[in-house]
């Protein structure tokens, strides 16, 4: 044990922290960072001097607390949204994490349980474990799929009070149906079952594909969460959000903290919304840098799951933490998500995808050049 982890063991930790490391992907010093799904193309310099004239006339109040209700921001992100949402359906936190565990404080909990399908976000049985949740693991098919007939049943048996639905699913990147959705949340109706489906990534999905968000009308315990860290380029403004039934939003003003939402957060994020056109051209980009991946792949020789997302599953590696590694020499981090055989690949722009599918071509060359 080191030195720095006995000293932590020493402090009267609740129980289920011991042992625990934080949770979070490498922060490294790398030319071309393709490993934490975020936006590559960066923030459109016209959207950088909005949001910069924004923060500036918020500046002069911040003396003051912040709209606590950010009620110019839900109504823009009803605006986004569309589907006939109103500010009363919108609910937003530093990232949809905060969201995600608003969620768990208000309807989690000692005694309660919240399910997963894994591979799924790694996040949902952190913020599980840190509001003394339990977490349930679902099964999925070996090629990680989810019917929804395999998915209801899972709820019947189970009965959580919580259910993550990831769609597009990270890591893997393929979406669910929504009638997957629609079989969950009917088999949550005996336990009253709160239903979650993360569409942190939906704007990346395949045109035509629909939300979740279609379902909400007549569903009080279904929640949809975004994000504006990925499609608006805003990881690091740390603004999530989710769409419900307005009761759904009452419950996590129950357990916010009061004026979460900075008025610099609020500042940006409203100033990204009035841009969103320039960002939503990005996304387009990304969308072709994401099928090149899967193209460039396939041959490869390598196994891309479909993806809906900005980033790609692949497997097909006998070696996949030697290719990681080689990529990193290279001058490309990308991501290990621990599945034996797999890594996962944000896209890039179009010059770092060249150069991840280039490196990757040459390292497979070299390994198959190696005595086995
Ligand atoms: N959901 C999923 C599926 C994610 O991959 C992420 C971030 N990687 C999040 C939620 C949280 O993102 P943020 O807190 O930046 O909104």
């Amino acid at each position: 044990m080191t030195e720095k982890l006995e000293r932590l063991n020493r402090l009267p930790l609740r129980s289920n922290l011991r042992g625990l490391s934080p949770y979070g992907a490498p922060q490294l010093d790398v030319p071309i960072l393709l490993n934490v799904n975020e936006n590559t193309h960066g923030v459109p310099a016209d959207v950088q001097a909005a949001i910069a004239e924004a923060v500036t006339a918020a500046a002069s109040g911040l003396n003051r607390y912040p709209d606590r209700e950010f009620t110019e921001l839900r109504t823009e992100l009803a605006a986004y949204l569309g589907h006939g949402l109103t500010p009363d359906h919108i609910w937003a936190a530093n990232g949809s994490n905060e969201v995600l565990q608003q969620i768990l404080q208000a309807f989690g909990g000692p005694g309660r349980s919240a399910l997963g399908f894994p591979p799924t976000y790694s996040m949902y049985p952190l913020l599980a474990s840190g509001t003394d949740t339990a977490y349930l693991k679902g099964q999925r098919t070996d090629d990680y799929g989810l019917s929804a007939q395999s998915a209801a049943r899972q709820v019947r048996e189970l009965k959580p009070n919580i259910v993550f639905l990831c769609s597009p699913n990270n890591p893997t990147g393929t979406g669910l149906g929504l009638d997957v959705v629609e079989a969950v949340y009917e088999a949550g109706e005996a336990n009253q079952a709160i239903v979650i489906v993360d569409e942190a990534y939906h704007e990346f999905a395949h045109d035509g594909t629909p939300s979740a968000l279609t379902l909400l009308p007549g569903r009080e315990r279904l929640i949809v969460s975004r994000t504006m860290s990925k499609a608006f380029a805003l990881a690091g403004a740390r603004l999530g959000y989710m769409a419900a039934a307005p009761e759904v939003t009452d419950a996590l003003r129950l357990v916010r903290l009061p004026y979460h939402l900075s008025a610099v957060t609020q500042a940006t994020a409203l100033a990204a919304l009035a841009h969103r056109e320039a960002l939503m051209a990005d996304v387009e980009d990304i969308k072709r840098q994401r099928d090149r991946i899967v193209e460039g792949l396939l041959k490869l020789g390598l196994k891309p799951a479909a993806s809906d997302s900005n980033y790609v599953f692949f497997g097909g590696l006998d070696n996949p933490h030697e290719v990681w590694q080689g990529l990193l020499d290279a001058g490309v981090l990308i991501r290990d998500v621990g599945i034996p055989g797999h890594l996962r690949v944000t896209a890039g722009t179009e010059s770092e995808t060249t150069a991840f599918l280039a490196s990757l071509e040459s390292i497979l060359a070299g390994a198959a050049r190696l005595p086995a």
